[in-house]
């Protein structure tokens, strides 16, 4: 028998495009997948900063005009191949120019045009697939067109499997709207299909029309089930709840890796752990603290929104910043976290190291640097920064949701157990209680120590979660 085909779609994937964790997914699990025998393709726009970085390793293969509704639109394809993977590129200046998100309605458009155009554009690509593997509401419609428009299309025997990174975004937008870009019946726009509190729903259509679903944790997956984490679709979650898998993600260990980080001042392993003091002593000439000082440092890398629970931290940091800790913060999002965080750099510099932005090579600095990463989160499907900071032996000290339950076990001081902290209110008293824990284990040096092998000796490797997707693509594949 051939090897299974999998093509995964998605509208952003490393090492090409990043704004969060999915990009990370996006390029850890086609390698793995071909470690495992599969062959392993992957489809997303070509957003302007693609096309301008990597164009001259950008190969055309075809051009055609699509329909869109009523209009027609320009659509480019181009190919690469990288590490065995097979990259197809969709190109279209209107759409993918810009913003890797437009938001709003714009966003809807521009994700309706790119399901239109995945479907579209396997005519002309070589690979054929026998799965695809679509990624959040921006490839949500595929599903659907391709159950219910491509009946005699050459491909219309391609099983669909489809991942829920984060259920915050739907992709809604009026079903007349819907019906003019994807010319969709009238008789789809009803709660069974694809109509949700009144509007079209391209997380819906996914939902209702994929073969098998997933998302990031196992823990998530059950929340789900729970009106709160599934935003508005609970009904149809708790319906294919026997379709739904949790498989927790994991990260890529040739990108996370102290032993051989580019961007490090030292490299370390386990065995070398008292070299992650240079990355401190750098990180905190990095970020304006004095060097020599042994105050220890909590960090976070995030996203601002409201899911990180960054109103946790804005009640509570100034009372934080009263102990002996330093604390970092690289990240960039809603205008009121900005606000505070500049306060705070303004207000508590030495002790408070503010970068509003982002920066990957930082990051890597920080998640080396430091000794504790918080990470509070309202909700978290799944998260990697707990994850990529265990490997980097930086104990994580999260809040108990998600995929957070999943992958960071709380430390216990009469069993030795763990590999981070963890509190379960979403209350900033008990975080500071979580975190005040933490401090406390700091000065305690065997058992930090000891605290941080488990975190290291952790197996967060992609490689675990490529094995899990294997035997479901397996399962569809008969
Ligand atoms: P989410 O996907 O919800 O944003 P995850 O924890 O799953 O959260 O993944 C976030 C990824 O994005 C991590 O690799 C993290 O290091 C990275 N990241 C987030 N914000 C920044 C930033 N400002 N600069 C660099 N990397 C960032």
């Amino acid at each position: 028998m051939r090897n299974m085909r999998i093509m995964l779609v998605a509208s952003e994937g490393m090492p090409f495009i990043k704004t969060g964790g999915l990009a990370d997914v996006i390029g850890s699990l086609p390698k793995e997948l071909i470690a495992l025998g599969a062959e392993a393709a992957v489809i997303m726009p070509l957003h302007a900063k693609v096309k301008s970085e990597w164009s001259d390793k950008l190969e055309f293969i075809a051009d055609a005009w699509i329909g869109l509704g009523w209009k027609t639109k320009y659509m480019g394809l181009f190919h690469l191949e990288q590490d065995g993977v097979q990259y197809y590129f969709i190109d279209n200046e209107e759409y993918f120019g810009g913003p890797v998100y437009k938001g709003g309605v714009a966003e809807v458009e521009q994700y309706a045009y790119f399901c239109r155009a995945v479907l579209s554009s396997l005519n002309y690509i070589t690979f054929k697939p026998d799965i695809l593997h679509c990624n959040d509401y921006h490839t949500g419609m595929i599903p659907m067109l391709l159950k219910t428009q491509y009946q005699n299309a050459e491909f219309a025997y391609i099983k669909t499997m489809y991942t829920i990174h984060n259920m915050q975004f739907q992709g809604k937008i009026d079903f007349k709207s819907m019906q003019e870009l994807l010319s969709i019946p009238s008789m789809y726009n009803t709660p069974e299909f694809i109509e949700a509190h009144d509007d079209a729903n391209m997380m819906k259509a996914a939902l209702v029309f994929s073969d098998l679903i997933t998302t990031v944790s196992p823990n998530y997956a059950n929340e789900l089930t729970n009106a709160y984490f599934a935003m508005g679709m609970e009904g149809i979650i708790n319906a294919r709840r026997h379709q739904l898998i949790g498989i927790v993600n994991g990260i890529d260990y040739d990108e996370f890796d102290p032993a051989k980080d580019p961007t490090l001042a030292k490299h370390y392993t386990i065995k070398t752990i008292e070299n992650k003091l240079e990355d401190k002593k750098a990180l905190c000439q990095e970020f304006g603290f004095d060097p020599e000082s042994d105050a220890p440092i909590i960090s976070m890398v995030t996203r601002m929104t409201k899911q990180k629970g960054l109103d946790l931290v804005m009640y509570a940091l100034e009372e934080l910043l009263q102990s002996n800790v330093r604390f970092i913060m690289l990240g960039s999002g809603d205008f009121r976290y900005h606000e505070f965080f500049n306060y705070i750099a303004g207000k508590y510099p030495g002790t408070a190291g503010i970068y509003i932005g982002y920066d990957e090579d930082k990051a890597h600095r920080i998640y080396a640097g430091s000794d504790f990463f918080l990470m509070p989160s309202l909700f978290e499907p799944c998260g990697l920064s707990q994850m990529i900071s265990q490997r980097y032996g930086t104990l994580p000290i999260v809040r108990e949701t998600g995929g957070l339950v999943d992958t960071v076990i709380p430390y216990n001081k009469f069993t030795g157990e763990g590999d981070g902290f963890s509190f379960k209110g979403f209350n900033a008293h008990e975080m500071l209680g979580s975190i005040y824990y933490a401090l406390e284990v700091y000065y305690d040096k065997d058992a930090l120590k000891l605290l941080q092998e488990n975190a290291m000796l952790k197996d967060n490797s992609f490689h675990r979660s490529a094995e899990e997707y294997m035997k479901h693509y397996g399962g569809l594949y008969g």
